[in-house]
Parts: structure tokens; sequence; C-alpha cells
């Protein structure tokens, strides 16, 4: 009896994982001033305070005020019910079914608001027979709220009214150290859900700040959890990583961790071969260069990117046996696609594009006649011209080939007619060759 009451008792506050005070850091020590907090969030945080609830800035936002670096969104967490928000701001729409949030529009701006939740202890929630935990849909107070989250630096609240930051897990004090740790039990932490290790990785290498020691140590035992993760979760952590801004130090800390191989099946082919590995560094360095400058980036490309040396691979080895170029293309993306699409379930969305890609990488040979004028109208003749020049970069093809687009993309009417290649040549191989092949294929 006594045993059992002292197991129930000492197991509480692990169960909880409270950090039992909460550290409340003035603007003096901090610095985040009201005014670094988007528009939106602070209506929302005002307006939620004017009708009696609590309301925070929270998770990364506040992170990267502290770290001095600008938030990609500003995330709002509160007591209110969703019903409560909505009721507060008349351009706001509850959203999710299992995690219900309220999105509340202010002009452009989106704020995400979600109601404090608590974690389930694992005892009673729906775990997989891993460990997974299935459930913290529950609503809780601040302190539980801050103890689900995953790590130190993104359990942080900061009120816009009075400028305070709320801190359970010594969070402020781990991003002035340029320290990534997680909370609680990291082997329990991982089990209830394995993406955070590449969470981990990712916020590490985005942030440019160290993985703690304890926090890294059960990862290189604990990654096969990762297989049980659904394939769409996946697909989304790894297209955060590729589109993080920091993919090239991502993709170091993953192998570093050795934690790329079945992660990225695409990258455990590719990267054994040099030239290979070359082309995607370089694929992945220019999208970094994109972010930093502001400029687009889209999925697809990566995507295209990264499967290319497969494509390429199964192009050649069907052309060498008797296949048509173009005819060959078209079989080399479909096997490639089919095959990846049991690894990591890439959206079907992205085909279309990809295949554009790659398709216009062959036209770029042909520079007689009307073809290259058809290039330069195809919409998708920008992404592939930048993919030509990757595959220059990585001494794929010859660099005078992708000088000769660059220049023939912005040349005079003149110009342009001095530099197109003699028809001759091309048109009459390709006539003479037609024929031949039909022959061939009636016998
Ligand atoms: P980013 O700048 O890449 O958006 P983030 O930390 O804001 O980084 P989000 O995925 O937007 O990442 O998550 C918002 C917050 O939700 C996090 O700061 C963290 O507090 C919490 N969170 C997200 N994913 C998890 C997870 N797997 N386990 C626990 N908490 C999580
Ligand atoms: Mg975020």
């Amino acid at each position: 009896m006594i045993k059992q009451f002292l197991k129930r008792v000492f197991r509480r506050p692990e169960k909880t994982r409270s950090a039992g005070k909460v550290q409340i850091i003035s603007h003096a020590l901090h610095g985040v001033s009201r005014e670094q907090i988007s528009y939106g969030a602070r209506r929302v945080t005002d307006g939620l305070q004017a009708a009696g609830f609590h309301a925070y800035v929270v998770g990364g936002a506040v992170r990267d005020l502290l770290l001095g670096r600008v938030p990609k969104d500003f995330d709002v967490a509160t007591n209110a019910t969703p019903e409560e928000v909505k009721r507060v701001f008349r351009r706001s729409r509850i959203i999710g079914r299992r995690f219900r949030l309220v999105h509340v529009m202010f002009g452009e701006e989106l704020v995400e608001v979600s109601t404090f939740r608590r974690m389930v202890e694992t005892e009673d929630a729906e775990t997989d027979e891993h460990g997974r935990l299935l459930r913290d849909n529950e609503f809780g107070d601040q302190e539980q709220d801050a103890a689900r989250r995953d790590f130190t630096a993104n359990a942080l609240f900061y009120d816009p009214s009075t400028q305070e930051i709320f801190d359970y897990h010594r969070g402020f004090s781990d991003i002035r150290e340029g320290v990534l740790r997680i909370i609680g039990d990291p082997q329990v932490r991982y089990r209830e859900d394995p993406v955070r290790m590449l969470r981990a990785v990712r916020l590490s290498a985005k942030l440019g700040i160290r993985l703690d020691a304890a926090t890294a140590a059960p990862i290189a035992a604990m990654k096969p959890l990762l297989d049980n993760v659904p394939e769409a979760r996946m697909l989304d952590e790894v297209l955060k990583m590729l589109l993080s801004g920091h993919s090239v130090e991502c993709i170091q800390e993953l192998r570093r961790m050795e934690l790329h191989h079945g992660l990225l099946p695409l990258l455990d082919a590719i990267m054994d071969r040099p030239a290979g590995e070359k082309f995607i560094m370089l694929a992945l360095r220019n999208t970094d260069e994109r972010m930093s400058q502001g400029k687009p980036v889209s999925p697809a490309f990566l995507f295209a990117a990264l499967l290319w040396h497969e494509v390429h691979a199964a192009w050649k080895a069907l052309v060498e046996q008797g296949e048509r170029p173009v005819g060959a293309m078209h079989a080399a993306m479909d096997e490639v696609l089919s095959r990846q699409k049991k690894q990591l379930a890439i959206p079907h969305r992205h085909d279309a594009i990809m295949k554009e890609i790659w398709l216009m990488q062959q036209r770029f040979e042909q520079r007689s006649g009307q073809r290259p004028y058809r290039m330069l109208e195809q919409p998708r003749f920008r992404a592939a011209f930048d993919f030509l020049l990757l595959r220059c970069a990585s001494n794929e093809v010859d660099n005078e080939l992708g000088l000769w687009w660059d220049e023939f993309q912005d040349a005079s009417d003149e110009r342009r007619k001095e530099m197109l290649q003699p028809e001759s040549s091309q048109g009459a191989r390709k006539r003479r060759r037609r024929p031949r092949k039909k022959v061939e294929q009636a016998a």
C-alpha cells in the first residue's frame, strides 16, 4: 500500500512535467519591445486581454526575436476557448478538427491563435506500440502548455502589453547561451513524437545554436522510430528543412547524426555518387541563397533537382538500349517518380512542373530554327534555365550551353539570329534517323 502510494506521489511531477516556478523576465533584461510584434498579433493579444482573457505571443516568434532574427509568423496562445476567441474577432475562423485553432485576419496578416493545451499523461494516452503520443489536444493552463512544447527556447510566452516574458523551462538562459534543449526526458519526448529528432536538427542548423548534449545523445539509438511516422508528416518536415534557408547545414547535420539514411531515400541513393552530390549541394546552396534574398523557391524545383541524377541515369540506360531520347525521357521520369512515391510521398501536384523542367533540359540542346524562340515562351523557362545552370556548375554539361542561353534570352533580334546554329546539322540528322527507326519497329 505504502509502496504504491509513494510510487504515485513520486511519479506525479514527472508525469505533468511541471517545472515548478515560472520566471518572469522583464523588458529591461530581454529587450524585446512591443513594436517588434506584428500588428495583427498585437491586435489579437490586446483584443483578448480587453475581453478578460490571458493572451501571449508564443513559440518560434519569441525565440527568433530573442536571437535577433525576423520571425516568419507570430502565433498567439490564450486561455480563451476557440469559440470565445471567435466571438472577440469578427474576421476569424475556427479550423482543424483534432486541434481546433482560430485564424484571425488583419488585412493581409493571418494570426494563428491556439488555446492552452496540456499533454495527456503517457499512461492514459492513446499511444501506439512504440509509445508515440497520439493525443495532446485537451485544454490546459499556461504551465501545461509550456510543458507540452518541444524545446525550452520554444516555450516562452511574451505579453505585448507588459513586455514581459514568462519562462517555465529556463528557455531564456538557454537562448542566451546558444543551446537548444528538449523539455523533459529526451527519450520520453522522442518516443512521444519522433519528429522532434528532426526538429532538433533543423532548428539547431537554422538558428545556428548547438544541440545540448543530453538532447542529442539518444537520437542515434532512437532514429528507427522515424519509420513509424506517417509519410505526409515526414514529407512536411523534410520540406521544412529544405526550405529553411539553411538546407545545406541541415543536410550536413543530418549526415553527421546519420539521420539521412532512410529519411531521404532519394539522398541515400544519390549521395553515394560524387557527381550527384555536387549537383544536389549546389541546388541546396542556390535555394538557401534565393531565400536569403527574399526570392521565391518552389518545392517542385528542389524535388526536380534531388531526383535529377536518377532520372538522368534511367534515361541513359534506356537510350543505350536503343530507345529514342524523348521517349526514353518520358519513361525515365515515370519510372523514377513512381519509385520515389513509394518512399517519400511527393505530392502529385509537383509532377507536372518537375517533368517540364526535366523535359526542357533536352530541348536546351536544340539551338537552331524556331525552337529556341519557342523555349523562351515556355512559362517554365526560367526554372528550367536555372536548372541548366546548376547542371553547368556541377560539370554535367559544358558551361558554353548555359552562357549561350544566358545571352540569347536578352539579346537583340539581330544578335539572336547570329547566335542560332545552322539548321542543317541537327535537322538533317533527325530526318535521316526517323524512317530507319520506323523500319526497325515494323520488322
Ligand atoms: P519555425 O520558425 O520553423 O516555424 P517553430 O518553432 O515556430 O519554428 P512550428 O512548427 O511553427 O515551429 O511550431 C510552433 C510551436 O509549436 C513551436 O515553437 C513549439 O513550441 C511547438 N511545437 C511544434 N512542433 C512540436 C512538436 N513536435 N512537439 C512539441 N511541440 C511542438
Ligand atoms: Mg512557426
